[in-house]
């Protein structure tokens, strides 16, 4: 642990789903915008080692990181905000924390102690905290505790948050508690009361918070503001109001207003001149919302009736509309709605499509219909890793002739284009143990891939089993589905694009997860472009 880095802690409480992803996102990115370096972790109190697992209908995307971690989609957000890359490291879970102990327990290294939750658990969570604070490379670590403040599963986490606060002292450590303030129309009135409950509960386990950031619908009156401080301990500017935004990338600059980032340096006594450098967030809002083109693009998936399940694809079309100037609507649809007779009244209206990542049978019909419509049809496509992978099935279908499929549906196909690598085949167990995270790929000169890149390496993150299969490679090419993106060690087909089609790219691995407000994926920049053209002709 480096001496100068401060350790900043963000609980909730009353509910979950307040929001601390976003506040410590965008607290990050003010610290960030005065020059401080930052990095952001969650702590996850379930049971699983990683969300990898975890069905997206339950927990929304899963985000992968540069170094193959399958983690939270707050992680996202981290990375969206700060622009700046997260790991492992950035995300723990209590299954790992016990993997974790119970591998050093089997090592022998607590020979002739018994292991519990006090120490070893919780000296195991700090361990994790102060792992990135190692080498000094960060001024402000924040970590984000999950769950909300009196869940029995949390409550390894908050005794150690305790302990660092105690450990490093109120100049190096402090806890910002984000609390709800709910409105009763009826009284027309805010209620404190919730917040104060959680703060005494947050008490009786030994954590004063230092700063309240209250979510609300209405504004805090000083009368609100006075009776929180009051009875929570708060300074009365230590209560931020954090009030509904019109979108996350507002809440820095609300949060800027209620003045969160000042706050937080005064706790830490740290006196600077340097005024934070929002410009170029701001000329994004800016963009944002002001577009003067809109263009509607469908996504076309399985899992559409909860939109954090595609999390990082909708974001990133946030900030490729923002680059264009243009307004995108993203259309939701289910692929199992996509039929031969109602494939033109659901792809013909669209200015785009793009079919989603996924995993199993369901609806595979449906992508193939869409995708057949959008090749046929000149309509913009892009497909994301098993979009990419349909879009293959779908040529070898119905321009080769082949009764082609992928053997993750169909296992006894007999033109497999689509097929599990020899050593995935091996793999018997669950979590992990996909093709995972950042590989090089090398653009072919010329392509539309290059020209949308402007370079000829370029690295992509990946989350999947099954690869497109080289033994039909020659014969696809042939037919004009070009593969332009091969992966330089193992010759992996990466990006296949159509020849004589505006618009037909489709990658095996996943560019949303790199899109940022500041770097806009060039994969979606161009496909929103591609879009506007599309309207326009
Ligand atoms: N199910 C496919 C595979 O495992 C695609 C995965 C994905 O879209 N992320 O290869």
């Amino acid at each position: 642990m480096s001496s100068s880095t401060k350790y900043i802690f963000v609980t909730g409480g009353v509910t979950s789903s307040l929001g601390k992803g976003i506040i410590s996102a965008s607290l990050g990115k003010l610290l960030q915008a005065r020059g401080f370096s930052v990095t952001i972790q969650k702590f996850d109190p379930y049971i699983n080692i990683d969300p990898g697992t975890l069905n997206p209908y339950e927990h929304g995307e899963c985000y992968v990181t540069d170094d193959g971690a399958e983690t939270d989609l707050d992680l996202g957000h981290y990375e969206r905000f700060l622009n700046v890359r997260t790991s492992r490291a950035n995300n723990i879970t209590t299954g790992r924390i016990y993997n974790n102990v119970i591998t050093k327990e089997r090592h022998g290294e607590y020979l002739g102690k018994t292991v519990q939750v006090v120490p070893h658990i919780t000296d195991e969570i700090k361990r994790n905290i102060f792992q990135l604070g190692e080498n000094g490379q960060y001024d402000f670590i924040i970590t984000e505790i999950g769950g909300s403040v009196g869940d029995i599963e949390s409550l390894p986490f908050v005794e150690a948050v305790r302990q660092v606060r105690w450990d490093l002292g109120a100049n190096n450590a402090m806890v910002i508690h984000l609390t709800l303030i709910p409105y009763l129309k009826a009284a027309k009135e805010l209620k404190t009361k919730p917040t104060q409950h959680s703060v005494k509960e947050l008490l009786s386990y030994g954590i004063q918070p230092d700063i309240l950031v209250c979510r609300t619908e209405h504004p805090l009156s000083m009368e609100i503001r006075k009776k929180l401080a009051l009875f929570c301990n708060v300074n009365l500017n230590s209560v931020i109001e954090a009030m509904d935004a019109d979108t996350i990338y507002d809440v820095p600059l609300l949060m800027r207003k209620e003045k969160l980032d000042e706050r937080v340096l005064a706790k830490f006594k740290i006196h600077t001149k340097q005024e934070p450098d929002l410009d170029q967030w701001k000329a994004f809002l800016g963009k944002l919302k002001n577009p003067t083109n809109e263009v509607t693009i469908g996504l076309v998936g399985k899992y559409v009736s909860l939109p954090d399940a595609y999390k990082s694809i909708a974001e990133s079309f946030i900030h490729a509309g923002a680059q264009n100037d243009c307004k995108v609507n993203l259309k939701w649809i289910s692929s199992e709605e996509i039929q031969k007779d109602t494939v033109e009244n659901i792809i013909g209206t669209l200015d785009a499509v793009l079919v989603a990542p996924g995993f199993g049978e369901r609806g595979l019909e449906g992508k193939i219909e869409a995708i057949k419509y959008a090749r046929e049809n000149k309509i913009p496509f892009l497909g994301i890793c098993l979009g990419m992978q349909c879009a293959v099935v779908e040529f070898a279908r119905n321009v080769l002739h082949l009764e082609a499929s992928s053997t993750e549906l169909n296992p006894k196909t007999k033109f497999p284009v689509i097929d599990m690598m020899e050593e995935q085949k091996k793999v018997t167990t669950k979590g992990g143990t996909m093709r995972l995270g950042a590989y090089a790929c090398k653009l072919k000169k010329g392509s539309k891939a290059n020209s949308i890149y402007g370079e000829t390496l370029i690295h992509e993150r990946h989350r999947h089993r099954y690869e497109f299969n080289n033994k039909y490679l020659d014969q696809i090419e042939e037919a004009g589905l070009k593969a332009t993106g091969l992966n330089p060690d193992s010759g992996l087909v990466e990006i296949v694009e159509l020849k004589d089609h505006p618009w037909f790219v489709g990658v095996q691995f996943h560019p949303e997860l790199r899109s940022t407000v500041l770097n806009p994926h060039p994969l979606f920049v161009k496909f929103v472009a591609a879009a506007m053209e599309n309207k326009r002709s």
